[in-house]
């Protein structure tokens, strides 16, 4: 096998926070990046040197980002309803309608969409929900977990697809469903997820999430408190089961909008249960500045968890992009950092902005039970250029990330 040469990327940025030892990488310190020339030996990102300082940044590197939570069963479907808009009931009503499209060919085609989104904005990892089947079918993968399944052997080497099944957690409250349902996902992507929202048998379907789970060695994925309602306990429930269980995790919950009805003491006592939890938050700013808090003017409720708090908590907190153009959120393209410049707008996340690429990549990967990519020690595959000159630039949409492997094909010393 060719050895990979050895290169130096003259004059590039790479986030202080995508660096594990920044003490040791070398660079010099400009802004929220180190800046120098980076030295890829054997194929791997070793280290920074300062270079003559003459010259201005004009790239940016850091790893390929990682995207927690969308819908790839869902997308694009938007087009072909009629008369949608409407809160969180709305959207389920309408997207049940449309699945009767739902063909391999016509599920196939929007999923492939999906993929190349992701891949085109720098993505090499990302975790889809896929609606599952209820009643006597839920024994039954539906037709979209086999064609997700397909296209993750197909995409293989440019992405990596994590199928999680997307039930209500009624049907687990039933032990037997539960136990099939770990079964069927441990020897697959091995992440068991529910709709935890104000079932009443949710307390039940919780703790045999976390039973199976434990039995099984698999990962758990919530859509939880996706709702504005004083009364909603899910994300409380769930981190109590983690707690009575100790279960190892990992556990992300994904929407815990209700979180924004608490303050004060009452919000204190709650990151703290979460981070004791050792739950991870997936923030999904775009379906819920969308479904949250409608009335029948300009919406004055933003929908948003409470991103800042846990964050001081030392709650793990990550950002997807959950529904693109269906239902649920009838714009978008799967993009982590247009997501992650839209949780920055609508949670007043200020700048630097290099503080907050953990919820893209390192944190996400760990959410999702992979081990966090740092650019020191990356793989050349593993890592993205951007033409930009600061961290704000990176999430501005003002220029795509390529793959670096692809740039040094045409690149010299
Ligand atoms: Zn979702």
């Amino acid at each position: 096998m060719q050895r990979p040469a050895d290169v130096t990327l003259k004059d590039v940025l790479v986030p202080l926070s995508m660096v594990a030892h920044p003490d040791r990488f070398g660079g010099r310190k400009h802004q929220d990046c180190l800046f120098g020339d980076l030295v890829l030996r054997d194929g791997v990102s070793v280290g920074m040197q300062e270079g003559g300082g003459q010259r201005d940044a004009r790239r940016l590197v850091m790893p390929k980002l990682v995207e927690s939570h969308v819908h790839l069963d869902k997308c694009h479907s938007i087009s072909r309803m009629q008369n949608v808009g409407g809160d969180l009931r709305a959207a389920i009503n309408a997207q049940a309608k449309d699945r009767a499209l739902w063909t391999t060919k016509d599920l196939r085609a929007r999923a492939t969409r999906g993929l190349r989104e992701l891949i085109e904005s720098g993505c090499r990892v990302v975790r889809s929900h896929v609606d599952w089947t209820h009643g006597a079918e839920v024994f039954s993968p539906p037709l979209a977990w086999h064609v997700l399944g397909e296209l993750a052997q197909e995409n293989r080497g440019r992405i990596t697809l994590q199928a999680c099944p997307l039930t209500s957690i009624e049907d687990l409250a039933d032990l037997n469903v539960a136990q099939n349902m770990a079964g069927l996902v441990a020897g697959t992507s091995g992440v068991l997820g529910a709709f935890v929202l104000d079932q009443p048998n949710r307390r039940q379907g919780i703790m045999n999430a976390f039973l199976v789970a434990k039995d099984y060695g698999i990962a758990l994925d919530f859509h939880v408190d996706e709702g504005l309602a004083h009364d909603l306990d899910g994300l409380e429930l769930i981190a109590d089961a983690a707690i009575e269980t100790g279960f190892a995790g990992p556990v992300l919950c994904g929407h815990a909008c209700s979180l924004a009805n608490l303050e004060g003491e009452g919000l204190r006592r709650m990151t703290d249960k979460i981070a004791c939890a050792g739950l991870t938050i997936a923030a999904l700013p775009a379906t819920n500045l969308y479904l949250q808090g409608r009335a029948d003017g300009t919406p004055d409720r933003r929908g948003i968890t409470r991103m800042r708090e846990l964050r001081a908590a030392d709650v793990p907190v990550v950002v997807g992009t959950d529904n693109v153009r269906d239902a649920f959120c009838p714009l978008g393209r799967h993009d982590p950092c247009q997501s992650l410049a839209m949780a920055a707008l609508s949670a007043h996340l200020d700048p630097p902005f290099g503080d907050y690429l953990d919820m893209i990549t390192t944190t996400a990967e760990q959410a999702l039970g992979l081990a966090p990519t740092y650019v020191d020690g990356a793989a050349i595959g593993d890592l993205l250029l951007f033409d930009a000159t600061s961290t704000s630039e990176t999430l501005s949409g003002t220029t795509r990330p390529q793959p670096l492997s692809d740039v040094l094909r045409g690149e010299t010393t």
